[in-house]
């Protein structure tokens, strides 16, 4: 037997409960994986309130991320004892996940824990610090240097926000963070942030070109937001789109694009293939150290996962939460 976070869904009601199951009851797989830590995402919160509609089929254990040791393999690229990390592909959604003691996956799904990393540091990072770290590399690959002006990071105090803003200030970038939190601003300098805005001042219907502020931007928020920030992306910048905490639409006009030549780079970070995953996380190896980590996360057990996905998905989170499955 072993502890799990599990969704079930019936015609009236939708509930997660701390339980125990039966290794018999785990999903298909060829490695199995007796967890060391997950951690909590927005797509998580989704899954384990019902708030959005993640969870594909029920029961479902959630945990889009995990970390933990190989306890079984009929895999040829891992065996057992080694140490294994996986982020998305699914998994918590279609496939039962980490917030679990044990987990069966497809190996294809998984990469081997860096070397650099231990096994919390990895959910201390987990897939917010990834996607941020893919959103970082895909303005590299557009040219945007130190020397280009500001970069504006959406959502700051969020997962994929504190560490877009750690990332780029680690880089050396000049860092602007948009919050709904403005009483945070000390611990969003203390990323690395030099300068704090309202996120009202995105928020609301602007004009389809506006000042030029920011050389590029790595927004979590979507919608009204994402539209304003390309509206004011200074001329031949780039836009990374990585979320939708304020809302799913775009409600944008094509002018930033045809009259500033800007460009709005989608991140996707569930299905990327596995040398992008590979390449992410040995640049987070080398960029993430132990005083970050200790700023951005704080660990819980599974026992508290329910009621911390309240405080969650009431924007009541800083930063990343750690959750030791043991
Ligand atoms: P978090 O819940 O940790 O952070 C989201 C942040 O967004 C909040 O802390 C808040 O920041 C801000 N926010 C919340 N509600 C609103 C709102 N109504 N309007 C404007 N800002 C708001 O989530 P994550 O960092 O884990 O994820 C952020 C987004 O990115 C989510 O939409 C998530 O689904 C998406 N995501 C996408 C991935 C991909 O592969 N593309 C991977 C991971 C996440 P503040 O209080 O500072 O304003």
């Amino acid at each position: 037997m072993f502890k799990a976070i599990l969704i079930n869904k019936d015609e009236t009601d939708y509930h997660a409960n701390l339980t125990q199951l039966d290794k018999s009851q785990l999903p298909l797989g060829d490695v199995t994986i007796k967890v060391s830590y997950s951690s909590l995402n927005y797509k998580d919160g989704l899954a384990i309130s019902g708030k959005g509609p993640v969870v594909r089929q029920f029961p479902m254990v959630p945990g889009i991320d995990l970390v933990g040791t190989v306890i079984d393999s009929q895999s040829k690229q891992y065996k057992s004892d080694d140490q294994v990390l996986l982020n998305g592909w699914g998994v918590g959604e279609k496939h039962w996940g980490g917030l679990a003691q044990i987990a069966r996956l497809n190996s294809q799904w998984l990469i081997p824990l860096p070397v650099k990393l231990s096994p919390k540091d990895s959910m201390a990072i987990g897939t917010a610090g990834y996607t941020a770290m893919l959103a970082v590399i895909a303005l590299e690959k557009n040219g945007v240097t130190k020397d280009k002006g500001k970069i504006l990071v959406t959502g700051a105090n969020g997962g994929v926000g504190s560490f877009s803003i750690a990332i780029l200030a680690k880089l050396g970038y000049d860092v602007v963070a948009s919050t709904g939190r403005l009483e945070e601003s000390h611990y969003l300098k203390a990323l690395g942030a030099n300068e704090i805005i309202d996120r009202n001042e995105l928020s609301q219907l602007g004009k389809p070109l506006q000042k030029e502020r920011w050389a590029a931007a790595i927004d979590s928020v979507g919608s009204q937001t994402l539209a304003n920030i390309c509206a004011s992306t200074m001329y031949g910048g780039t836009v990374a789109a990585c979320g939708l905490a304020q809302g799913m639409d775009f409600p944008s006009s094509v002018a930033p694009f045809i009259l500033r030549g800007i460009t709005l780079t989608g991140i996707d970070s569930v299905m990327r293939p596995y040398a992008d995953r590979i390449a992410a996380w040995e640049r987070l190896a080398d960029i993430i150290d132990q005083s970050l980590l200790a700023k951005i996360s704080h660990e819980i057990t599974l026992d508290h996962v329910i009621p911390t996905i309240e405080q969650l998905m009431a924007g009541k989170i800083r930063g990343r939460i750690v959750v030791d499955v043991n």
